[in-house]
């Protein structure tokens, strides 16, 4: 999402690449496109779209994923 845009590099958001296995859920909940999976691996490909909702923190099955809801 290109239109409605948060601050710049404030979000809490971490993806941990390791133990990500690529499954795509975060890229199907995310409302603002913050993931694509590239390789089999979740990717933060518009990091500062994140608005912290927690949706994919909630759906990732292998706690590939923190963030800290409202914190930014
Ligand atoms: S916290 Fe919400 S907006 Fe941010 S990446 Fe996860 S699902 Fe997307
Ligand atoms: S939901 Fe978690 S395990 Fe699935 S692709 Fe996203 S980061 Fe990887």
């Amino acid at each position: 999402m290109k239109e409605l845009r948060y601050l710049d590099d404030v979000s809490s958001l971490v993806l941990n690449e390791d133990k990500c296995i690529g499954c795509g859920l975060c890229t199907e909940v995310c409302p603002h496109s913050v993931f694509e999976l590239q390789d089999r691996k979740a990717q933060l490909v518009d990091f500062n779209a994140c608005m912290e909702c927690g949706a994919c923190v909630t759906n990732c099955p292998t706690d590939a994923i923190a963030v800290n809801p409202g914190v930014g």
